[in-house]
């Protein structure tokens, strides 16, 4: 074929104006890299679900009467290097045009410019028709501030796509009902199993193994559980629908010993490989919530819509308007090494044990575990920012840098001195406790902030405030914590026994 098309392995829009009509001039170009399995150590579960989802889509393709070339990972020709596999392809089918779909990753953009800068061949860029934001908007909308808040571009796309909006006002007379989504689970007969579309990985796991690529976690009875078409991924969205809508918004922030979903979507992988669009999940919501108000109130809508439209969108915009700094900020200069049961969830502490244990079995934990129990702790411990970037880029399916790096550095580790946040999101066990039921049942004592079996957050809490007091102590949002600091009659004792623990991380 004249003329070559790339698909990288997170653009899987089946919807994309490339396939309306099969060119015989054209063959799309899919490929399995070790480049791409081993820019960081992923979580086996991640590498499977990206190269079936691959491997499903490029069939579906050639179904559609497209011309296809698939390059398996084992492949002899393949040179596991995206720009020699390039050139290696457009050599053997003498082409003389070249398109790739613009890349969600800074990475992997610069890879594809210098490749075309470097080569004397027509070549274009053409956009992923998934976003619903081009990516250099954010940084136009924010143009000049220091903090980007998300509420104030998440309203802009309330009424750029009119989204539960009624002539340019919010349809319920409220924008967010962020406060009506704070409560801890209780009855647990409320909850359900994920949609169950599990298939055998057992052979594709052998497989990759053989390959000698390095992952971390495992595929607990060689079956794995996440859409990979999509259809599958329609399918979830529906069951999300019908079965965890009413409860969505309630429960967001809630963590139970006993559940590893709770009432959250799983939609992430599908959105984040564009096997569904967010355009598409969000209408589709709205319209299922129009219909349903009797079970649905708006609150679980508006909760997951902001999600989606808000959250999402803000995240890959603040991704481009700040790369490539933002990848080395470290505002508080932390510097420790990550602790070592991150790998392995073999601490005494329940609420980290069960969120690592469930990573890794799962590759997935919810936001509320993310930022609230590992993020808050690596905060409290002053981990290096790279570290922490590490772990949630390879541990988790959804886990894309655009998507990862922001959330991490920035919503969680505040590495980035308040461009996302507003301030550092810590806190005690007080927290963790009201939102869970991990305490009762943990080695550690809640209400202890120093002596025997004292819970690690407290002292980490307030040693972090203690030691990080030049950084934040002017922050109008903390003033409050500092002056409780200010009170305390056991300061030193709190950080003596932060200290403890911070010498002792590996154990706890
Ligand atoms: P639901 O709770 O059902 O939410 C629905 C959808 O909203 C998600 O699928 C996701 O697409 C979107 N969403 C929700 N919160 C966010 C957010 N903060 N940023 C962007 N999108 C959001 N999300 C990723 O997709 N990839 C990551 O690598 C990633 N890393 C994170 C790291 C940290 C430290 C934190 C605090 C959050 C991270 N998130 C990441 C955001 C969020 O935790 C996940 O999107 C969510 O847990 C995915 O599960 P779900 O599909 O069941 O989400």
């Amino acid at each position: 074929a004249k003329h070559l098309k790339l698909i990288l392995g997170d653009q899987l829009n089946s919807k994309h104006s490339w396939f309306k009509e099969s060119d015989p001039d054209v063959c799309f170009v899919l490929m399995e890299m070790r480049q791409e399995t081993d820019y960081v150590v992923h979580h086996i579960q991640k590498v499977l679900s990206i190269f079936i989802a691959m491997r499903a889509f490029a069939s579906q393709l050639e179904e559609k009467g497209h011309q296809v070339q698939y390059l398996r990972l084992d492949d002899p020709k393949n040179t596991q290097s995206l720009s020699d596999n390039l050139d290696m392809l457009i050599a053997e089918h003498k082409a003389s045009h070249f398109s790739y779909l613009l890349p969600d990753e800074y990475r992997l953009d610069t890879q594809l410019k210098e490749f075309c800068a470097e080569r004397d061949l027509k070549m274009e860029a053409v956009d992923t028709e998934h976003f619903l934001s081009e990516r250099e908007h954010l940084g136009r909308f924010f143009k000049g501030k220091k903090t980007y808040l998300m509420e104030s571009f998440y309203r802009d796309m309330r009424k750029k796509y009119d989204i539960l909006m009624e002539d340019g006002e919010p349809l319920t007379g409220k924008w967010n009902y962020d406060q009506q989504n704070r409560n801890k689970l209780k009855d647990t007969s409320l909850l359900l199993p994920p949609l169950d579309q599990s298939r055998d990985v057992a052979e594709m796991r052998q497989w990759l193994e053989e390959q000698g690529v390095k992952t971390i976690g495992t595929v607990p009875n060689d079956r794995l559980n996440w859409p990979c078409t999509r259809k599958e991924a329609i399918e979830v969205l529906r069951y999300f629908c019908e079965k965890l809508f009413a409860h969505f918004g309630t429960y967001q922030d809630a963590m139970h010993s006993e559940d590893r979903f709770l009432f959250h979507s799983r939609l992430s992988f599908a959105l984040n490989v564009k096997l569904i669009s967010p355009l598409e999940v969000v209408r589709q919501v709205e319209k299922y919530w129009m219909g349903h108000q009797e079970q649905v109130d708006i609150a679980q809508a508006e909760g997951f819509i902001r999600q989606i439209l808000g959250w999402r969108e803000y995240m890959r915009g603040v991704y481009w308007a700040k790369m490539p700094d933002y990848e080395q900020l470290n505002y508080f200069g932390h510097e420790r090494a990550l602790p070592k049961w991150f790998w392995t969830g073999d601490t005494k502490m329940h609420c980290l044990r069960h969120a690592i244990t469930q990573s890794l079995e799962e590759a997935y934990a919810h936001h509320i575990q993310r930022l609230m129990v590992t993020g808050n702790f690596l905060l409290l411990a002053g981990v290096a920012p790279e570290e922490v970037d590490r772990w949630y880029l390879g541990i988790y399916v959804d886990a894309f840098q655009w998507v990862e790096l922001t959330n991490t550095r920035g919503m969680s580790q505040f590495a980035d001195g308040g461009i996302v946040g507003t301030k550092p999101y810590v806190s005690s066990a007080n927290y963790i406790d009201k939102m869970s039921n991990y305490c009762g049942s943990c080695h550690y004592v809640k209400s202890k902030k120093t002596g025997d079996k004292a819970c690690p957050f407290n002292s980490l809490y307030w040693d972090f405030y203690a030691r990080n007091e030049d950084k934040l102590a002017k922050n109008p949002r903390i003033g409050m914590a500092y002056r409780t600091w200010e009170k305390m009659k056991d300061k030193k004792e709190i950080r003596e026994q932060a200290a403890f623990y911070l010498k002792h991380l590996d154990e706890l």
